[in-house]
């Protein structure tokens, strides 16, 4: 029997859902895809790009649900490559941001499966942009924080508080949807302020987004009473109070 010709993976960052967002390379690696395997968080459009040829796997996993584990996603993909395949794992925003593309890595790696990482817009960017709050900003925010509210054994991570409090920075939680509660109270346990202006958003740069302003100590409660079921990003910090008329607004019409 003849062995496979190698295959090869390429990690791909499909940004955080509309499909201009993506990038040139990205694009590029979907079209060649032989088989792509594909999460919860990929719009529709995006597989469209892929040719009609290529075999769509679905190994979505949205909180609560897990479509798929992500030891049997890891063989998934070795198993595609070793067989010859040109595997694309598309992964919602960047794959290196809370994304697990750590883990498939080492497998296609210890596999000695050739691996490609293509960068993608993370949720945190794609927030910013589309609420016009830079990130970073001279004098306001000289540090910005990636954090997730979600651990691993389903509660909020032991982040150091006290420190991310004391940074002064901008704080992005992802996956804090549920958990913001308990991030706030951390933070203002830290010495946050509780006037420190925060945002949840929805479905960032998709059609359906929503944007929900509110400060550390009250955004939990409105966020609780605002119904939003899509990927959810918050960001904490001075730099959010930079679109003050927007918060204005968004009050008016809640
Ligand atoms: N690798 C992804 C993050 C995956 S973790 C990235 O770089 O963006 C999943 C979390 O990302 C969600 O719970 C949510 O907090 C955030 N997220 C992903 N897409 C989003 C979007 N379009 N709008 C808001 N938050 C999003």
């Amino acid at each position: 029997m003849s062995a496979c010709p190698p295959g090869k993976a390429t990690l791909v960052g499909a940004g955080p859902g509309d499909p201009d967002l993506l990038t040139l390379r990205a694009v590029k690696a979907i079209q060649s895809a032989d088989v792509l395997l594909f999460d919860a968080l990929i719009d529709p459009a995006i597989l469209d790009l892929a040719s009609p040829h290529a075999r769509r796997i679905d190994v979505g996993k949205r909180c609560g649900r897990h479509a798929m584990q992500q030891s049997a996603i890891n063989r998934l993909i070795v198993r595609e490559a070793l067989c010859g395949a040109h595997v694309v794992r598309l992964k919602g925003g960047d794959p290196f941001v809370f994304g697990r593309g750590g883990e498939e890595l080492d497998s296609l790696r210890i596999a000695g499966v050739p691996v490609e990482v293509i960068p993608g817009v993370t949720a945190a960017c794609a927030a910013a942009a589309s609420l016009q709050i830079p990130l970073t900003h001279r004098d306001t925010a000289r540090s910005l924080h990636f954090v997730t509210g979600h651990g691993s054994d389903g509660g909020v991570p032991a982040h150091d508080w006290a420190g991310l409090a004391k940074a002064g920075g901008t704080i992005a939680a992802y996956m804090a949807g549920r958990t913001l509660p308990l991030v706030a109270q951390n933070l203002l346990a830290a010495g946050m302020p509780q006037a420190t202006p925060a945002v949840a958003v929805e479905n960032a740069s998709r059609a359906n987004e929503r944007r929900l302003f509110g400060t550390l100590a009250d955004l939990p409660a409105l966020l609780a009473g605002a119904g939003f079921t899509g990927p959810t990003l918050v960001l904490i910090g001075a730099v959010v109070g930079l679109a003050e008329e927007a918060t204005a607004l968004e009050r008016l019409a809640a």
